[in-house]
Order: C-alpha cells, then structure tokens, then sequence
C-alpha cells in the first residue's frame, strides 16, 4: 500500500536491524486519516470471504482493526493484555510471548463475543515472529471459530512469523512488507523485486 509505505520512510524510524519505530501515527500518536485508508484496504482485500468479527489485540491494533470494522460492518474485539477487573467472566485465554517487551503475557477475550459460528479475520499493527497472530489464533479455536485470514499494517519479511502463519495454512495480507531494516534504512520487499535493465 502506497501510502502506507511514504508514511514509513517519512516518519517511520529504525531503532535497530530489527525494530521500527512507528509512534508518530500507529503506536503512540494515531493518524486517523491513514488508519481509515488501511481499514478500507483491508475491507477490499477480504470482502469475499463472510467476515463476521474482527479480533485484533490491545493496543496498537485496536485503531486499524476499527477501521476495517467500519468498512465491513462487523463489531471488532480486542484481547485484552491485562487481567478484567470483572472476575466472574468466562474467558478464552492464551499466552502470547511479546517481541518488544521479551515478556509472556496470557491474553483473554470474553466467551460472550465470540461463537462456533464466526468467521473470523485477525488484525494486527505489526508482524515478526508471529506470536501474537497465532495466539488470537488460538482464541479464536478454543470458541470453535474459523480465522478466514490475517491482516498485517507492517510485516517485517526478514523475520519468521509471515512463513510460520502461511506453513499453517493462514491467509496473511500484510498492507507493507519490509524486506531489511540494515543500516538504519527501511527497504521494502516489492524494492527488491525490481529487475534492473542494463
Ligand atoms: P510477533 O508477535 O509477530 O513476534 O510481534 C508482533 C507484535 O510485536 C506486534 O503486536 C507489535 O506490537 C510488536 N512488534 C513487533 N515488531 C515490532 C516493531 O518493529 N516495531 C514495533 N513498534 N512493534 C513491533
């Protein structure tokens, strides 16, 4: 997506070889204007495929997750990270290990916002190692229900999550896909794939 990828070398910046800082418009501060395009993206991509909700998971992909729901008219449920004051709720639980913070969280969503009958397309602000993908995931098969694909705002190619949902037999459409961040440049996947003419 175009405007997604001049928004990353605009104000995207490259802590290191493996992380990229986007908190100007997707982690801290949000663009809402990008986040209604990436939400329309995201619509067209799966309109095809029945979506009934949306799970995404707390904070950073709550604001193109809503997007997407507004364009497909499903409600959008977010996991929550932190233990619900509301104890006496049946939860879905699953850990998911955090590649920015090195930590083991146990994410929950409410057994009331999720059946057996949904069709369920997972969304998330970044993809690495694939953690938290496959941890909604695995949300979404305790409540019997069907993941129809995984959106991505920002894949980073070189690491392995995008294979391991794919060898899984995921759908994944990833709206950037960043082939390198080496020497502090952010270096798209569809860059490379120029042929060069001599
Ligand atoms: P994964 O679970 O695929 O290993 O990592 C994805 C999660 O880690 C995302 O939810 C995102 O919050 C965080 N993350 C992974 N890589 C980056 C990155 O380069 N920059 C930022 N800001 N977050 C990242």
């Amino acid at each position: 997506m175009k405007l997604l990828e001049e928004k990353i070398i605009q104000d995207g910046r490259v802590l290191n070889d493996n992380v990229l800082k986007v908190d100007s418009f997707l982690n801290h501060q949000i663009d809402p204007q990008l986040m209604l395009e990436i939400g329309k993206e995201f619509a067209k991509r799966f309109a095809a495929e029945g979506v009934t909700k949306i799970v995404t998971i707390e904070s950073s992909g709550i604001a193109p997750a809503t997007m997407a729901g507004l364009y497909m008219k499903v409600p959008v449920i977010f996991a929550r990270k932190r233990k619900s004051l509301t104890l006496n709720e049946d939860l879905l639980i699953a850990p998911i290990h955090s590649f920015t913070k090195n930590e083991t969280n146990e994410v929950s969503i409410s057994k009331k916002f999720l059946k057996s009958n949904d069709r369920v397309f997972i969304i998330d602000d970044f993809l690495a190692n694939g953690e938290a993908a496959l941890g909604l995931a695995e949300l979404v098969k305790q409540a019997g229900a069907e993941v129809v694909g995984i959106g991505i705002v920002i894949e980073k190619s070189f690491q392995p999550g995008a294979q391991k949902l794919l060898a899984q037999g995921y759908r994944v459409e990833s709206l950037a896909q960043i082939a390198s961040l080496e020497n502090g440049k952010v270096t798209f996947l569809n860059e490379q794939e120029v042929v060069k003419v001599s």
